[in-house]
């Protein structure tokens, strides 16, 4: 049937990327999660095949395309089964340019913006802090302005590409409010520790410590204590992505799940023909239909230009909490097997623990979809304030 979202180039576009990684990401996602690191050269090639700047402006060697390519960018990502390398790849592309792209100055965007999209700089954003997690308003790090530059001391957790990234937009209290600007993750006065994690490996994870920081006062995003309306923005687009791989990753297990179904023999059958397990992967499949229309929707009308936080939100709680419990049912077809580190299903039921965490907790969303469906809340778009 033809998709009333995507064009004939979409689904072209969709059929690179997936040559692209059955090439270049599906033979080293064991390798990247026993490294503890995506190799970087995949980021340098994915930024030559115009992948990593879809939606920015051709002037800054982006591709000018609308966000029906994202989508479909996050939604093979999500197919490739390693949620680690679309945590790596979402953190630079989404969560640190999407700042770059909207409330960067020329100078920002020829320093950081142009190398960030042929993958030779790697950016990450540093929101979360100790002290600071769900509750934004609460961070602590400061960046005190004394001539042209910034003193920023402080520090962040739970960073992901903070490693082994180049650069950091962090979200810091000056004078006027809280603000967001780049440091760069090689300055003086920064030290980074990579965090041992559960699941998604792969993805580095680190506690950045700011002492006394010397940050150009050309670094600042946008203005001055504006950062909180920012983050929020770019948190709707965050969610969005999140979601969006969240449903490619669904995909994923949902093929594997068939086909060892298909193979593994009992009581004479294979399993798949057993009503009870028929029955699950029916909830299953209806599950992922009604959600992947739902996205693709509201993935249409952020392209038209539409404000969709509440959509987004629905979006990033249900997939996520539906993500675990598929992968939990799922799991259990593959019996003992399911636990063994040889097949992949092991490694995402690992991966999946953080999904209803980051990029704001599911009952972060609930609140959200509260206030706006019982205290008709709105939230303006900050960035054309
Ligand atoms: C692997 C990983 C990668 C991450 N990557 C990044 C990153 O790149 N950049 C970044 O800035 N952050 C990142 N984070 C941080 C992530 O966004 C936070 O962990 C998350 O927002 C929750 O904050 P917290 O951990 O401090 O939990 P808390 O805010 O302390 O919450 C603890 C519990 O209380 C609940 N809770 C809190 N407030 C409320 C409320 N008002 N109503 C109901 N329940 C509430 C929460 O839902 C949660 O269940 C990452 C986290 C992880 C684990």
């Amino acid at each position: 049937m033809k998709n009333l979202f995507l064009t004939e180039e979409h689904e072209l576009f969709r059929t690179t990327l997936q040559d692209f990684f059955k090439a270049e990401v599906n033979p080293y996602i064991n390798e990247w999660e026993k490294n503890g690191k995506v190799d970087r050269s995949v980021l340098k090639k994915m930024g030559e095949m115009g992948f990593l700047g879809l939606e920015v402006e051709e002037k800054y060697g982006g591709m000018g395309a609308d966000f029906m390519y994202t989508m479909i960018l996050c939604e093979e990502m999500g197919r490739t089964g390693s949620c680690g390398f679309a945590t790596v790849v979402s953190a630079h592309a989404y969560l640190a340019m999407n700042y770059l792209v909207h409330a960067g100055s020329p100078f920002i965007k020829e320093k950081y913006l142009v190398p960030s999209i042929t993958g030779q700089k790697i950016g990450s954003l540093s929101m979360t802090e100790p002290f600071a997690g769900s509750d934004l308003r609460a961070i602590r790090t400061t960046a005190k302005l004394e001539g042209d530059h910034y003193i920023v001391d402080g520090s962040k957790t739970f960073i992901s590409n903070g490693y082994y990234g180049d650069y950091t937009v962090a979200a810091v209290k000056t004078e006027t409010g809280i603000s967001m600007m780049v440091i760069d993750l090689d300055a003086e006065g920064v030290s980074k520790a990579k965090l041992d994690k559960v699941g998604i490996r792969c993805s580095d994870t680190a506690e950045l410590a700011f002492n006394g920081v010397k940050v150009p006062k050309e670094n600042l995003l946008g203005e001055e204590g504006k950062g909180f309306y920012y983050m929020m923005e770019s948190l709707q687009v965050e969610r969005l992505t999140l979601a969006i791989s969240n449903i490619g990753l669904m995909q994923y297990v949902l093929d594997i799940t068939l086909q060892y179904m298909s193979e593994r023999m009992a009581f004479g059958k294979s399993i798949d023909k057993f009503q009870v397990l028929r029955h699950r992967i029916a909830d299953i499949a209806t599950d992922i239909e009604g959600w992947k229309s739902f996205m693709m929707q509201t993935s249409y009308r952020l392209a038209q230009g539409e404000h969709v936080v509440k959509e987004c939100s629905m979006l990033k709680m249900k997939t996520s909490d539906l993500l675990t419990q598929m992968v939990y049912e799922c799991g259990q077809m593959f019996g003992g097997y399911g636990f063994m580190e040889e097949y992949p299903i092991g490694r995402i039921y690992r991966d999946v623990r953080v999904i209803p965490v980051y990029g704001g907790t599911s009952e972060i969303m609930k609140e959200i979809i509260a206030k706006m469906v019982i205290d008709k809340k709105s939230y303006k778009p900050a960035y054309k304030a």
